[in-house]
């Protein structure tokens, strides 16, 4: 049993999606556009969220980013009406769990669910911004303040830096992509992005190399996977 927020515009996919997880035993909470969706993520803890990709006001992609930056942690398996697969990559590179295409079976929907929970549940995935024991090296983060130590030297991070730093440890093990990066800059910012894409993209080669430099007795490495984007990995011994 998990307390669960369904974000979907549709309102017979919401009602229908509610009543079936209600029944299975799951407490539901559901938000009709992003908007609402972060007024309530804002106000109260959910063990998980099923995001519609396509929403009114605050996209479902804008919505996954402002959920990363806040709820590392938080599973969220994505729905998604496109067939284009540019938008189920973009979706994990913003750091979706997981997704379903649209139509999908509920008993489908449930297993997804199940495994995603289970997963969150494990120790090792427990607490905000933590790797797994046997991939964090020397680094400490804690997203609530946030700070983050390498051993007990406090790391001075930029805004930008924090934000790199944070999406590339939610996802550690995983590459990060150029874009998802600047996406999430973009929204941390408020910007809107006119413009500035050339300039923040050449900017993105210089953080990492000064994050690089600031995670060098940490034990992890940042690995520049030609043409995806960034991997936080373990030094090799
Ligand atoms: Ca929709």
């Amino acid at each position: 049993m998990a307390s669960l927020l369904i974000v979907e515009d549709d309102d017979l996919l919401r009602d229908a999606l509610g009543a079936q997880l209600a029944q299975a035993g799951h407490t539901v909470t559901p938000a009709a556009d992003g908007a609402l969706a972060q007024g309530l993520l804002e106000a109260q803890r959910y063990d998980g969220v099923i995001l519609d990709l396509g929403l009114p006001r605050v996209s479902g992609l804008e919505l996954l980013q402002w959920i990363r930056l806040r709820h590392s942690a938080l599973p969220v398996l994505v729905l998604t009406a496109r067939d284009g697969v540019d938008d189920r990559v973009q979706g994990l590179n913003f750091g979706a769990d997981d997704y379903l295409t649209k139509p999908f079976s509920m008993a489908e929907l449930q297993a997804r669910l199940g495994a995603l929970l289970r997963r969150a549940r494990l120790p090792a995935f427990a607490g905000s911004l933590e790797l797994p024991a046997d991939q964090h090296g020397r680094l400490r983060v804690d997203a609530s303040q946030p700070l983050a130590w390498v051993g007990e030297v406090p790391l001075e991070l930029t805004q930008r830096e924090w934000v790199l730093l944070s999406l590339l440890v939610t996802q550690a093990g995983q590459v990060v992509s150029r874009e998802a990066v600047l996406a999430a800059w973009q929204t941390e910012s408020g910007d809107s992005g006119a413009g500035s894409g050339g300039m923040a993209s050449n900017a993105l080669e210089v953080y990492i190399h000064r994050l690089r430099r600031k995670l060098e007795d940490s034990g992890l490495n940042i690995r520049n996977v030609r043409g995806l984007g960034y991997l936080l990995e373990q030094t090799r011994p």
